[in-house]
């Protein structure tokens, strides 16, 4: 894979600390909801940064959408979040991964096999970016696979895409969506605030026995405390798909 200019044609901001950007890179082939892209920065000096950012834009479109999370202390997230103006330069590789992936299979139905798996999503903070890509993808698809995410977050504010998950489960009939908040709930809201454990997710996802394709994506530790559980409860550790965010790129 090599290295292609990208333009930033659109900005937002998602949550505090958040924020999505719309790259348009010529000659752009589309991707496969959960890949990512890396993002090159380059200094007056030379000196270069590389970065992963999962795709969050749906695979029904060539649009290239990534969401950011500024790590206060971090080199590459804080220049995206609070600096990138539309109109800038960055330099993007890609689109990568074969194994994170879900591929949505226009108007699957009922007797349709593999095409009709049901999907366990279940994302930690900024983990859902790449679950958010297969959800635009699955809606946009008009699939009628089952689809379920449990999306732990420390708060309202901090949950992304939060409208638009509660409107896609409202219109999106095979979408059901399950929040864990760890620190603050939203008002009114039945439980208090908890850390995410073994049985909130166990009561939450599909049972082992519906053989679902489960993707998982957070923190090291987030991932890999939820992977184990899923284990223990009974999934086959083969329909376990895991993706950590953290860490840096080779150049
Ligand atoms: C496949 C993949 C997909 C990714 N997708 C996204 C995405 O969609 N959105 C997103 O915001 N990030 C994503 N990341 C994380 C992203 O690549 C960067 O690691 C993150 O933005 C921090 O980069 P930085 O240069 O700001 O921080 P750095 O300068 O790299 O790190 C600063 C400090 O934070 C620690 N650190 C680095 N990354 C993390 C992290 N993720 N969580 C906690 N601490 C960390 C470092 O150890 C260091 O102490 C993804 C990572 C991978 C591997």
């Amino acid at each position: 894979m090599t290295w292609a200019p990208g333009r930033i044609t659109e900005a937002w901001t998602e949550t505090p600390g958040t924020r999505s950007l719309v790259i348009d890179i010529p000659h752009w082939p589309g991707h496969i909801a959960g890949q990512h892209v890396d993002v090159r920065l380059t200094a007056e000096d030379g000196y270069t940064a590389v970065r992963s950012y999962s795709i969050a834009s749906s695979s029904t479109s060539k649009r290239l959408e990534i969401t950011v999370d500024k790590l206060a202390d971090g080199e590459v997230s804080p220049y995206l979040v609070d600096v990138a103006e539309v109109g800038d330069m960055v330099e993007i590789r890609g689109p990568a991964g074969g194994w994170f992936i879900w591929r949505q299979h226009a108007g699957a139905r009922a007797g349709d096999g593999e095409n009709m798996r049901p999907v366990q999503l279940i994302g930690g903070g900024s983990g859902i970016v790449p679950l958010m890509s297969m959800i635009r993808s699955h809606g946009d698809a008009h699939s009628a696979a089952p689809f379920r995410l449990l999306y732990s977050v420390r708060t309202p504010e901090r949950a992304l895409f939060r409208d638009e998950l509660v409107r896609r489960a409202a219109e999106d009939a095979p979408l059901e969506v399950t929040w864990n908040f760890s620190r603050a709930t939203p008002a009114g809201w039945p439980t208090p605030p908890e850390r995410l454990d073994r049985e909130h997710v166990m009561a939450s996802v599909f049972a082992p026995a519906e053989r679902a394709a489960v993707y998982v994506c957070g923190s090291t530790p987030f991932v890999e405390t939820v992977a184990n559980w899923l284990v223990d409860a009974g999934y086959d550790a083969a329909d376990i798909k895991t993706e950590r965010f953290g860490g840096v790129v080779p150049a």
